[in-house]
């Protein structure tokens, strides 16, 4: 028996290493990414359930590692903001999201995720402010999604810089509603133009009342509150339906778009007769 105790120890102790090794390469690959041009932006399509038109994309982060593939945004981006690389790589988000949104027709908007350690050391109101003045985007155009996790550290410095950036004419989107502990709370610090719920209340709407009132609950609050209410993961056209029926301004999901490649995006415009 001892025996056996001790063989699952070490079994533990080699998986752990293994991890400790396996995040310690993935932050040594992660410092020449950008160099060897491994990053690449995805655009998934934010679609009015008004008329189905196409009227902005999140841009959605993808790496090309040499060997490992496509690696997927959940593991590598957590050992991006440990290393303290998440500022380069959000800058370079930014600024890759930025220049390509001015190739699209100008009522079109780009949302870029904004990592909480982006808003950490003060200088995100300066990096978005030069990838606008560097692309000529209009700021209106641009949304930047964050969590409620951004005001978990430092809240007073977090509006600061919010702030900052509202004034430049972004807009923000609260995203992952309602996963959080407090996500109403910050609806009340600052302005928002957009709410996600998140896409674990859309999964089960048409099963599960509890989802249901709770999206109705949140397109009701944006209405009153002058915000735009967006479903994430909208995978069918029964729920697409339901959500216009609620009210639900916007949606994103599957049933609408996958994220796609940049150069994919233009597809979408084909049948838009202001090209
Ligand atoms: P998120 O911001 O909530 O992004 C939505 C995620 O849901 C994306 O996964 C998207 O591909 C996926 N999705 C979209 N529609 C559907 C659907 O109908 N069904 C299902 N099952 N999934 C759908 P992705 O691209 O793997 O990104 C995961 C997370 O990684 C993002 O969640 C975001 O938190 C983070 N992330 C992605 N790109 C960036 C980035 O550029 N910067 C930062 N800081 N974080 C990023
Ligand atoms: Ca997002
Ligand atoms: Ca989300
Ligand atoms: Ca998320």
């Amino acid at each position: 028996a001892k025996q056996d105790g001790k063989g699952q120890f070490s079994f533990f102790e080699a998986d752990m290493d293994r991890k400790v090794r396996d995040w310690h390469e993935m932050e040594h690959d992660l410092r020449e990414a950008i160099a060897a041009h491994q990053f690449e932006l995805h655009y998934q399509p934010l679609v009015s359930l008004r008329d189905d038109s196409t009227v902005g994309f999140e841009a959605l982060l993808r790496w090309h590692h040499p060997r490992r593939g496509l690696v997927p945004p959940a593991e590598f981006i957590p050992v991006a903001e440990e290393a303290g690389l998440i500022h380069e790589i959000g800058t370079w988000i930014l600024e890759t999201a930025c220049a390509f949104a001015t190739k699209w027709p100008e009522q079109i908007s780009v949302a870029v995720n904004i990592s909480p350690l982006q808003l950490g050391n003060g200088q995100l109101p300066f990096t978005v402010a030069s990838a606008l003045s560097k692309s000529g985007l209009d700021a209106a155009r641009l949304v930047l999604e964050i969590t409620e996790g951004v005001f978990l550290n430092d809240s007073d410095q977090t509006v600061t810089a919010l702030n900052q950036i509202r004034a430049l004419g972004v807009h923000f989107a609260m995203d992952d509603f309602g996963t959080g502990y407090s996500s109403l709370s910050y609806i009340r610090q600052f302005p928002f133009k957009k709410i996600k719920i998140d896409q674990s209340f859309v999964r089960g709407m048409l099963e599960n009342p509890e989802s249901l009132a709770i999206i109705r609950a949140v397109t009701n609050l944006c209405q009153d509150l002058g915000m735009i209410a967006t479903a994430e993961g909208v995978e069918t056209p029964a729920q697409a339906q339901a959500l216009k029926l609620l009210g639900c301004g916007l949606a994103q999901g599957y049933y609408f778009g996958r994220p796609m490649p940049a150069a994919e995006t233009f597809r979408l415009f084909r049948h838009d007769n202001r090209l």
